[in-house]
């Protein structure tokens, strides 16, 4: 991997205003990318995002978009492209949670959080899949979680919104697999932001018992492997579920 190997490159990297959309988004910057940064309600986190992103030499846009909704997402397609031309990389980060037992789940906990994590991945990528055909290169890279892998007391919906990633991985990987475009999906365990801060104690404790590492990952830990899987190094990496989590899917 070597150093600004993606220049000339445009990525979007989804819910980049915080969290890991935002380390993966500066990580595709310090390789060169030029980066739009998607964000729905953190204005202020995401033009912050820009500005760190532009000190390291390369352009950068906010876009708003809510990426369950597929109007939105036209309009934030367009802005990129009128911006850069094309989307060589795009990093469906955005992610939300909305947890409950099944029996009192509602019907809203279950809409929002399908329609963000995993509409919101097919949106954008069926956008991003026909400019990536165009320039005959391309990398989806997708955050899915552990416990789409393992599932979660309180997190039917939720672990059926990052399941169903994988599945789509695989599949879209076939498709475009002769295309030079490559599909891939991070399982991320528990790592160290916003979604991580609101547990208590108790919780944290319970989890980290599930973990043989024993401690929580940091964002840098995901968009290492962001960086990677954009690079040339990673060109004949389809299609796979790589998990970065303190070992615990084992
Ligand atoms: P975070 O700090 O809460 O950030 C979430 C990001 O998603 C924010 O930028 C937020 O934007 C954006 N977002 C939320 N809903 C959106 C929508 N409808 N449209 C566009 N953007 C939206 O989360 P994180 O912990 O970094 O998580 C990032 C991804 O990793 C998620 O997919 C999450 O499921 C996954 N993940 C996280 C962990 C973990 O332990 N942290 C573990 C496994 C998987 P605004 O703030 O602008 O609204």
């Amino acid at each position: 991997m070597s150093d600004l190997e993606l220049q000339g490159k445009t990525a979007l990297v989804t819910g980049a205003s915080k969290g890991i959309g935002k380390a993966s988004a500066l990580k595709l910057a310090s390789m060169g990318a030029n980066v739009a940064v998607n964000y729905y309600s953190s204005k202020n986190e995401a033009l912050d995002t820009v500005k760190q992103i532009k000190s390291l030499g390369v352009d950068s846009i906010a876009t708003q978009a809510n990426v369950g909704k597929l109007d939105e997402v036209d309009l934030m397609i367009s802005e990129v492209t009128n911006k850069f031309e094309k989307i060589d990389i795009l990093v469906n980060n955005a992610g939300i949670i909305h947890d409950g037992l099944l029996l009192r789940m509602s019907d809203d906990a279950w809409a929002n959080v399908i329609d963000t994590n995993l509409n919101g991945t097919f949106y954008c990528s069926r956008a991003a899949i026909k400019l990536m055909f165009k320039s005959k290169w391309g990398r989806i890279i997708n955050i899915g979680s552990v416990v789409g892998l393992r599932g979660n007391v309180g997190q039917t919906n939720y672990s059926a919104s990052k399941a169903a990633i994988n599945g789509f991985t695989f599949a879209l990987a076939k498709e475009v697999a002769t295309r030079n475009i490559t599909v891939n999906t991070i399982t991320p365990g528990y790592i160290n932001t916003d979604t991580v801060e609101v547990l208590s104690d108790k919780q944290k404790e319970a989890i980290m018992s599930w973990i043989p590492m024993q401690k929580f990952g940091d964002v840098e830990d995901i968009s290492n492997m962001v960086g990677y899987l954009a690079s040339n190094s990673a060109r004949y990496i389809t299609g796979q579920t790589i998990s970065i989590d303190g070992g615990m899917a084992i």
